[in-house]
């Protein structure tokens, strides 16, 4: 029989231990040891049972020990220590606060808000598929520990991601359990009459689609989900939130609507209920959240937010200049598209933002660019529009988007697209094993300070012998978890328990280990390790320096050749001479993850370069002392030294998914681990410590540590990102025209444009022959037709130049204006050292100028010599 409703009830707890409540409302939980152990407490099979889940614990629990608990009066001191330790982290100064009262002259935003279609926090609430949902989980943790006022916004998908397991054919099968909200640790948003906080969209030819909306706490950080699955929406209304991105692209359109428009409608509905301030910056974690900035203009044109009834234009300009976008990808198939005539469809007259004019929206995401195709709707390109500020996920990553995007702003080299980067770290109290985090605080670091140097510097003290029992230990745990995995997916798979008795030995606590843990797409290559089988069975099976590996990963449920690629891997690993030494752990998520990073000694991560944005995985490795073994590419390529491990050559100039590529890259790959890795791993003194191995650990904790924090990415993105956006939107605040000024100057910069010129450059002070140390002195005769000089920069444009007489290198140095003449005509002059030896070549262009400019591309246009 199936029940037609369900819902959780909520226990009541003895009023000693309410406290407990509290402690399980606050997803804090979660990267706080202390509050772990008091659940653990209460019964520690049971925490183990409920996959630790605090409000699951908390419902089953029998009264008798409840009562047992209540009466110990050291237990309930440790509850109250830890929930008062939890309103003093809730409540006092942290980073952020520090910091703005030590520098009161800088802009420090209010708010932020922080939009994504995933947000990945912890086991109990899956809203998340992988990398992008962990690393917007990370940003609010990270944001929370600084004390940064974020806000988040996302979706509650009734079904989460799908859970993965194998058939006996080693197929992925996925399934999807239902989520119920009231068993989740969120709880719903009341407006102060009591009644349910909801917000509505209008939908094309339909009733309005409400939303209600759920409050997760991260710590200190709310995270607002909006969900749709609720008795006031008709049937199909109620299937909007049902996964993370399932369904067709009408679906997958409406959810991105509802997160968009839907997630600024609720943050309006969270401050006026809660007071919390308004946000002044708007951050779209990739292109899926993008509408945020439609529905900001339609609260600006309506006169509903500021100072009341703006232009389409001037709106745009109110709304860019607060808004940050954050691209993840760097495979073009991998952007979020629409068709054009949908997008009209839900945006139109009776669509989700009425009074915004669909055909500007529809300009926002137009490919109207060499290549581009005029039917689709691209989410990215809507985002770069809609945001001043823009950001790559790791150096390569943003040098790759300034290719990828250079169509946008076509007039420039790749190397001006306003595309910068920050790259991503995690959530070190999240990650990082809290025996291995124990290693420093026993050297008398704080892992709570703000200083983060000294903390991981801390490690260089810790003696080997320590470092290296630790790392024994936390392989053993992974060994353990990983044959309790193997045992459950062999009994799905239909395995008699007779048959399993090997799984007692398969892997081995002293044995190199080696992890590789991801999602399955074609370009992070699962099976390179399976190109030279006979090769990889000689490395795990070495009779002296075997390793042993230990891979999960799930495919997505459309790709079946991601799900032939986990068969492959699997078939291999199934094997009877090779299953004690490579295994396949079925349903990747932060669960199995939490135990997997601490217990490897190497990650392996080897993506067709350079197709990972920045990866993740291998940080929290390294910072739970595990050496990288990864093609040069995403945050490795930046932060790579000999010390944190291994670079596999890549080789690059080979076609992608080429055979060769992958046989070249595999060979690289066996040679490291056998003449390098596995060496050095085994090369022990007479403790059996690997001296070498734990100097490499400790290079890598100390150096490479503070580097792959989340609270470093957090701190970078307000310094270079927030900040700066809220001062600019500040600034535009400040004048009653500024937004309008602007957005006129723009207009009338665009379209003067075409009158534009460089006429004539003289240079003077060099003959043919040139010396280093010779001055240059360049006049430029330019025409800017309506425009007056302070509307432009002219700019002398030098550097090396190559065998085509390009530019590369290329510095820019101002020109000044001396004299104007009829007709629109001005000379500018300038002069320049010349510093050093070799070609050099110069230029002179002119580009826009306008204090709230951030780059010199940002309108797109520029006149060249
Ligand atoms: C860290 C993590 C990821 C992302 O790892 P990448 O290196 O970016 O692929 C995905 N899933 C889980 C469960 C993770 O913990």
């Amino acid at each position: 029989m199936r029940a037609i409703r369900r819902f959780t009830v909520r226990p009541v707890l003895p009023v000693e231990l309410a406290p407990l409540g509290e402690l399980a409302a606050n997803l804090r939980w979660s990267w706080h040891p202390p509050t772990q152990a008091l659940f653990a407490e209460i019964d520690d099979e049971r925490w183990a049972s409920v996959g630790h889940d605090p409000i699951r614990l908390l419902g089953e629990v029998p009264a008798t020990r409840w009562d047992e608990l209540a009466a110990d009066e050291s237990y309930v001191a440790r509850v109250h220590d830890v929930r008062a330790d939890l309103a003093s982290y809730l409540t006092g100064e942290r980073w952020y606060q520090r910091a703005s009262a030590a520098a009161p002259d800088e802009t420090w935003p209010a708010s932020i808000a922080y939009f994504s279609p995933e947000f990945g926090i912890t086991a109990v609430l899956p809203q998340y598929s992988g990398g992008l949902g962990i690393l917007a989980g990370d940003h609010l943790k990270a944001a929370s520990d600084l004390g940064a006022p974020i806000v988040g916004v996302g979706l509650l998908y009734r079904h989460g991601y799908f859970k993965q397991a194998l058939s006996r054919e080693a197929w992925q099968v996925e399934s999807y359990p239902v989520l119920d909200p009231d068993g989740l640790p969120i709880s719903l948003l009341h407006e102060e009459d009591g009644s349910r906080a909801t917000i509505s969209m209008r939908m094309p030819g339909g009733p309005d689609l409400l939303a209600r909306i759920w409050v997760a706490s991260v710590g200190r950080v709310p995270l607002l989900l909006l969900d749709t699955d609720f008795e006031e929406n008709p049937e199909p209304y109620r299937l909007v939130t049902d996964r993370l991105y399932g369904g067709n692209t009408e679906h997958r359109l409406r959810q991105e609507l509802l997160l968009g428009v839907g997630g600024v409608r609720a943050l309006r509905a969270f401050s006026r209920i809660t007071g919390a301030p308004t946000p002044e910056v708007f951050h779209t974690n990739e292109g899926h959240a993008g509408f945020l900035g439609v529905e900001r203009i339609r609260e600006l044109t309506t006169g509903e937010q500021g100072a009341g009834g703006l232009d389409f234009a001037t709106a745009l300009e109110v709304g860019r200049t607060s808004t940050v976008f954050t691209t993840h990808t760097p495979v073009p198939a991998g952007i979020d598209r629409f068709p054009r005539t949908l997008v009209e469809q839900y945006l139109g007259d009776q669509g989700a933002t009425p009074g915004v004019p669909v055909d500007l929206v529809l300009g926002l995401g137009a490919e109207d660019y060499e290549g581009g195709d005029p039917g689709v709707f691209n989410m990215a390109v809507m985002g770069f529009r809609l945001a001043q500020r823009a950001n790559g996920v790791s150096q390569l990553h943003g040098h790759v988007s300034r290719g990828m995007f250079n169509g946008l702003w076509p007039a420039f080299d790749e190397a001006e697209v306003p595309i910068t980067s920050i790259t991503n770290g995690v959530h070190a109290p999240t990650w990082v094993a809290p025996e291995v985090v124990g290693l420093a605080t026993a050297q008398g670091a704080d892992a709570d300070g703000d200083d983060a140097e000294a903390f991981w510097a801390a490690f260089d003290k810790v003696p080997g012998r320590e470092v290296w029992s630790t790392k024994r230990a936390l392989r053993e745990r992974l060994v353990a978890d990983a044959r309790r995995r193997l045992r459950r997916s062999w009994e799905k798979r239909g395995a008699a328990p007779a048959e399993l008795a090997w799984i007692d030995d398969a892997l081995d606590p002293d044995v190199l280990t080696i992890g590789f843990a991801r999602r399955v797409p074609s370009y992070k290559r699962l099976t390179l390790m399976l190109r030279d089988p006979v090769r990889l069975k000689a490395l795990l099976l070495h009779p002296e320096r075997p390793v042993q590996l230990v891979v999960a990963g799930k495919a997505h449920p459309a790709d079946e050749g991601g799900k032939r690629l986990i068969q492959e891997l699997v078939r291999f690993a199934d094997a009877e001479d090779v299953r004690h030494r490579i295994v396949f752990l079925p349903n990747y998520d932060i669960a199995l993850a939490l135990p997997l990073y601490p217990g490897c000694d190497v990650w392996l991560n080897n993506p067709l370069r350079p197709y990972e944005a920045c990866g993740t995985s291998g940080m929290k490795a390294a910072l739970n002392g595990g050496l990288n073994l990864s093609i040069l590419d995403g945050w490795w390529d930046e932060w790579y030294e000999p010390e944190f491990g291994w670079p596999i050559p890549s080789a690059d100039g080979l076609e992608d998914y080429s055979d060769k590529r992958d046989d070249l890259e595999a060979a690289a790959l066996y040679d490291l681990i056998e003449n390098e890795v596995a060496p050095r791993f085994y090369d022990v003194d007479g403790e059996g410590v690997p001296v070498r191995w734990v100097e490499m650990l400790r290079h890598t904790w100390a150096q490479l540590g503070p580097k792959v924090l989340a609270t470093r990415m957090v701190r970078d993105y307000i310094a270079k990102l927030y900040a700066p956006a809220a001062a600019y939107s500040r600034l535009l605040a400040e004048t009653p025209d500024g937004a309008r000024d602007l957005a006129a100057w723009k207009a009338r910069v665009r379209s003067a444009w075409g009158d534009v010129r460089v006429e004539h450059v003289e240079a003077a002070g060099i003959g043919d022959t040139v010396e280093v140390g010779a001055g240059l002195v360049v006049h430029a005769y330019v025409a800017l037709g309506e425009l007056a000089p302070d509307d432009v920069e002219v700019q002398l444009v030098h550097g090396r130049v190559d065998a085509e007489d390009d530019l590369v290198d290329t510095a820019v140095a101002p020109l000044r204006i001396v004299e104007s003449y009829d007709g629109g005509r001005h000379r500018f002059d300038g002069d320049l050292e010349l510093g050093r030896p070799g070609p050099f070549g110069y230029t002179v262009r002119v580009v826009p100028r306008h204090p709230l400019l951030v780059a010199p591309a940002e309108l797109g246009v520029v006149a060249l010599a």
